[in-house]
């Protein structure tokens, strides 16, 4: 089992040490709880999701409530709450995510006329589910600035 601060490799974490991975954390850090997020579960395999890739260190999904007609969840399989969790311990799976994001808007066909890539971070800005992930949106026109 691999542990980075609150950084869970999420497939390991479930298939075999589940139970003591709270107790290994140190007191005090912040224990999202990855055994009830949705998104290592999706990650897993175990909730399902309509793939439209998936590599070694990211996943990417169709967002169950698109906003835009290319609306695309990229994530990190490991478990970080946000993007400034996932700045701070892994400087891979950041690149990983964004190299996922782009090779999807490319692949969605809106590299071209044009996307947008999002992080809602935090309860003001609308995050709901605390997993990293970033918003591939496309197949429309955007306004500025942002609702
Ligand atoms: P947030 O509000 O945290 O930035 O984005 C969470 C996104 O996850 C929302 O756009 C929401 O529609 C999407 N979402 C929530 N639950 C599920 C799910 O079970 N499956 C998929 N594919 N998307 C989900
Ligand atoms: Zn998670």
């Amino acid at each position: 089992m691999r542990w980075t601060g609150d950084r869970v490799t999420a497939h390991r974490h479930r298939t075999e040490h589940a139970p003591v991975c709270a107790a290994a954390l140190p007191l005090g850090s912040a224990t999202v709880t990855e055994a009830d997020c949705l998104f290592c579960k999706i990650a897993a395999g175990q909730l399902p999701a309509t793939v439209v890739r998936d590599d070694e260190l990211t996943l990417a999904f169709r967002d169950l409530n698109p906003q835009a007609p290319t609306h695309v969840l990229v994530i990190t399989k490991s478990h970080y709450p946000d993007v400034a969790s996932l700045v701070a311990a892994d400087p891979e799976g950041l690149v990983a995510l964004h190299r996922t994001a782009v090779a999807v808007a490319e692949a969605e066909g809106v590299a071209g006329p044009g996307w947008r890539l999002v992080f809602n971070t935090g309860r003001k800005a609308g995050q709901t589910v605390r997993h990293v992930h970033g918003h591939v949106l496309g197949g429309r026109d955007f306004g500025w600035p942002p609702g």
